[in-house]
């Protein structure tokens, strides 16, 4: 396993002297955070059709300065070590950012999930566990879904550990179901989060009525961003998922969409049924007239070759890293602001906080609490993001990333590690 610096850890170094602090805390703080505390890499066999493959698995822990580690566990055919050490670097400024008691880990099972019945899985997460087990507890390393993994994935991993150490462990991860000491709101909590930050700069940055929005992805960020921004009275004009995107200068009704998922699998066949939706090539998509262009599929898909295309005023990050760092340049030289992910998609993390003190037994919120406390939360962290923006000139990525550091070095201070 090598270690490769990240495109997250060289913004991180390129800020860094907008910290008032020595030269050598400035080093050491980016010392701490350029590599990973702990990495596991190992290998998973799967049985299939009498053959035995091997599939590569990962666990990045980055580093706990703010607390146990955190983070989601996903499947994906080309995941990388390398990827996922960017995510979890992501994983401990986001939490950081909202001074959530987490530190940042992320982890991945590199095989593609549609080549995978249930069963095999449900089989592959139960051998993940079996593997980490024996180096993480519900202090030390707390997964949770991220692409391609859901509540019922969560729910084995659960099961699996508990079965090990011969006792429930609720508090192992978070994203289960409710009765297993899960919160219901988990699931909508990323979409949400998105939307409430979105109808927030909508409001502070964009003087006009009628706003079309377009998202991208109808997944579990997509899907529940869509819902909630709709009930805050906004016109969703473009979704898309894998397959195809479609288009309705009216706007397009959460439910209709929903329905038309569940019954055909794709969104595509609304364009099929209505005359007044055209349908759209997923590489035209995200070129769209709109206001805001929400990005809830997932990473790179605004690079180089298509930023300079982009019509949107306002992008919003839902899924992690979708804009790469050479596009992120080219966007914010074309004068689009940016809302980065790691404060746009928090509200899935901070959920899994209130879902891991309800495993250990210590806090147990209704739903309609802790939308009002993530509200609360994301909205005073996007206000401090905009006075670092508006006070130092810079975009808003740059600020949030000042923010997560100033939180982070006050913790290296205060546990005397630099
Ligand atoms: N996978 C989500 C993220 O990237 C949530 C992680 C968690 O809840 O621990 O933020």
């Amino acid at each position: 396993m090598e270690n490769f610096t990240t495109s997250t850890f060289e913004k991180i170094k390129s800020i860094i002297n907008y910290f008032s602090i020595a030269t050598e805390e400035k080093n050491s703080l980016l010392e701490i955070l350029k590599y990973p505390d702990i990495s596991f890499e190992f290998s998973i066999y799967l049985k299939k059709e009498n053959q035995i493959k091997s599939i590569k698995a990962y666990r990045v822990l980055h580093n706990s300065l703010n607390g146990p580690y955190k983070g989601g566990l996903r499947i994906s055919q080309d995941i990388t070590y390398q990827e996922l050490l960017e995510l979890s670097t992501l994983m401990t400024l986001k939490n950081a950012l909202l001074d959530i008691p987490f530190g940042g880990s992320k982890g991945g099972i590199s095989i593609g999930s549609k080549s995978l019945t249930l069963e095999e899985k449900e089989l592959i997460i139960r051998e993940y566990v079996r593997k980490l087990s024996k180096y993480i507890d519900e202090y030390t390393d707390i997964p949770a879904p991220d692409m391609n993994t859901d509540e019922y994935d969560m729910n084995v991993f659960f099961d699996e550990y508990s079965k090990i150490k011969g006792k429930p462990v609720y508090a192992i991860v978070t994203g289960k179901s409710p009765e297993l000491k899960g919160i219901e709101y988990r699931k909508f909590s990323t979409g949400y989060g998105v939307a409430y930050i979105t109808d927030k700069v909508i409001k502070d940055f964009l003087n006009k009525d009628n706003v079309k929005i377009a998202i991208q992805g109808f997944g579990k960020v997509g899907k529940y961003t869509f819902k909630k921004i709709q009930e805050l009275g906004y016109k969703v004009v473009a979704i898309s998922d894998s397959k195809c995107g479609i288009y309705s200068k009216e706007g397009l009704d959460f439910n209709q969409i929903n329905e038309i998922k569940k019954e055909y699998g794709s969104v595509c066949e609304l364009a099929e049924l209505n005359k007044s939706v055209d349908k759209l090539n997923p590489s035209e998509f995200l070129y769209i007239d709109c206001d805001v262009l929400i990005l809830a599929a997932k990473e790179d898909v605004i690079n180089k070759d298509n930023a300079d295309k982009i019509k949107a005023k306002i992008i919003i990050e839902g899924a992690n890293k979708p804009i790469t760092t050479e596009a992120d340049d080219i966007l914010n030289k074309n004068g689009k602001l940016i809302i980065p992910d790691i404060l746009s998609n928090s509200g899935g993390v901070f959920v899994s906080y209130y879902e891991w003190l309800k495993g250990l037994g210590l806090v147990d919120l209704t739903d309609e609490e802790i939308d009002k406390i993530m509200k609360e939360k994301l909205i005073q962290a996007y206000n401090k993001v905009k006075n670092i923006s508006q006070s130092k000139s810079l975009p808003f990525r740059e600020s949030a990333l000042i923010l997560s550091l100033e939180n982070l070095y006050k913790k290296a201070k205060l546990r005397k590690v630099i």
